[in-house]
């Protein structure tokens, strides 16, 4: 005995159940399978049933859409008029839908409304598939976004192709940056009596040959009650401090500061800053870096502690360790830990005169250059030891694996991928949003903006 599936798509009218309309969707023999491929349905097969059920309801609700809609302007009875093919993209699947246009049947008043999905949301996307392509393109390339959504869809889908990811990024990331720089309507849920930011700096290639590659600020601020450190397990291994909360901000526009300025306002409330908040700035010395940091004074009455992170320090002499000898090796290590006690006084006048000596050498530009670093943060240099005893902030490594994360593993390590400062500003407010563990949140607040319905501000300006 042969058997079939048949899969129908009824509609009926709700109140005398009469049937209105009945389309077979699929029709299948149901048979043994010979091998395990044989067993239920393909992705393809399954896209298609979505598709095809999909299609059946469009076609019913574009006549609820068009029916029954009194005129916004004077509040008379429309009557339906031509008709308009719009296009509709469903997470897996795209659409065409045919909707009629309407016009007012008031002589009088001259209203008349050609619907089309675009028009009526502006835009053409459901917002499931504006969030996965957004989600996608925050940790991983254009182009690898648009193979995997293929991949998902089991098809080559124009809407997922990497310039319509890239418009829909702009034009997320484009929202985000307003919400992340409007900190006056940020709310400060829970008052925070000690908080850190730390400021650092990045480079990402520019698109453009004339520039070589721009600057990025990432900001980081957390209550430390929220740091968990690092530890060494009784076996040896290491366990990998972690902030379980914070909230991260990025800016690579170029406008002297002002956007990432907003921005450590944003981040600052949103880790509930008062004026009563002690806050401990960590800096890798950058100027920039310390005029983003030094924003966050005016919201706790100037209570900040600024420190040079150890660090960069710490990163700067063990980059000049490989390449100088004894006795400057021996000498340099006695200056770093001079600096490590708080007597960076002392340090700073034995590193002049370490490079005063050494100037026949290859490294002399090197030392040079860390003596400028530390005399020019000299203000920001503390007692690193009293610190970590205090258990007090003063090294920001953890800052560095979120620039990696953030920075790095999307736009530099890639030799291809090359930026506009707009374009990586934008991918930037994604992700930093989600390393803040704010994006389904914020994306409540994405979707309002992304779409504005032509229909609603019509209604909105008649009254
Ligand atoms: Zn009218």
């Amino acid at each position: 005995m042969e058997r079939i599936q048949k899969i129908i798509s009824e509609t009926y009218d709700k109140k005398s159940c009469k049937l209105i309309k009945r389309t077979v969707i699929k029709e299948r023999t149901i048979i043994d399978p010979k091998k395990i491929d044989d067993i239920g349905y393909t992705q393809k097969e399954q896209v298609e049933l979505l598709q095809n059920v999909q299609d059946e309801y469009l076609e019913e609700m574009v006549h609820v859409m068009t029916e029954n809609k009194d005129c916004p302007k004077c509040g008379n009875k429309t009557y339906r008029c031509g008709s308009l093919e719009s296009e509709f993209n469903s997470i897996y699947t795209d659409h065409k839908i045919k909707m009629s246009g309407l016009k007012c049947s008031n002589k009088e008043c001259d209203w008349e409304y050609r619907k089309t999905i675009y028009g009526e949301y502006g835009s053409k996307m459901h917002p499931d598939l504006v969030k996965i392509q957004v989600e996608k393109a925050s940790i991983k390339s254009y182009s690898a976004s648009q193979a995997e959504l293929d991949r998902e869809c089991g098809k080559v889908r124009r809407v997922n192709s990497n310039l319509s990811i890239k418009n829909t990024v702009d034009k997320v990331g484009q929202i985000l940056n307003k919400l992340h720089t409007n900190y006056s309507s940020v709310k400060v849920r829970e008052e925070a009596e000690e908080l850190v930011i730390q400021v650092d700096g990045g480079y990402i290639k520019d698109k453009n040959p004339k520039i070589n590659s721009f600057e990025t600020l990432l900001v980081q601020v957390y209550n430390p009650k929220n740091h968990n450190h690092g530890y060494k397990k009784p076996n040896g291994t290491r366990v990998s401090g972690e902030i379980i909360n914070k909230t991260c901000v990025a800016s690579s526009l170029k406008d002297r500061g002002q956007t990432i300025k907003k921005m450590v306002l944003f981040a600052a409330k949103k880790q509930g800053i008062t004026a009563k908040t002690k806050v401990t700035a960590l800096c890798d010395g950058a100027e920039n870096c310390w005029n983003a940091a030094k924003t966050i004074s005016v919201l706790c009455n100037n209570q900040v502690t600024y420190v040079l992170d150890w660090y960069h320090i710490k990163q700067k002499f063990e980059s000049l360790a490989n390449k100088v000898e004894d006795p400057y090796l021996s000498k340099l290590e006695s200056i770093k830990w001079k600096i490590w006690h708080g007597e960076s006084e002392e340090a700073i006048t034995r590193l002049l005169s370490v490079y005063e000596v050494t100037s026949k050498y290859d490294y002399t530009d090197k030392i040079h250059e860390l003596y400028k670093y530390l005399a020019n943060n000299k203000e920001y240099l503390v007692n690193y030891v009293e610190r970590k005893e205090q258990q007090l902030p003063y090294s920001s490594s953890i800052i560095e694996s979120a620039i990696e994360s953030i920075i790095n593993e999307r736009h530099k390590k890639k030799q291809k991928a090359q930026w506009s400062r707009e374009g990586a500003h934008n991918v930037l407010q994604i992700r930093t949003s989600r390393v803040s563990n704010d994006w389904d949140n914020e994306w409540n607040t994405v979707k309002d903006k992304f779409y504005v319905s032509r229909y609603n501000k019509e209604l909105k300006n008649a009254a």
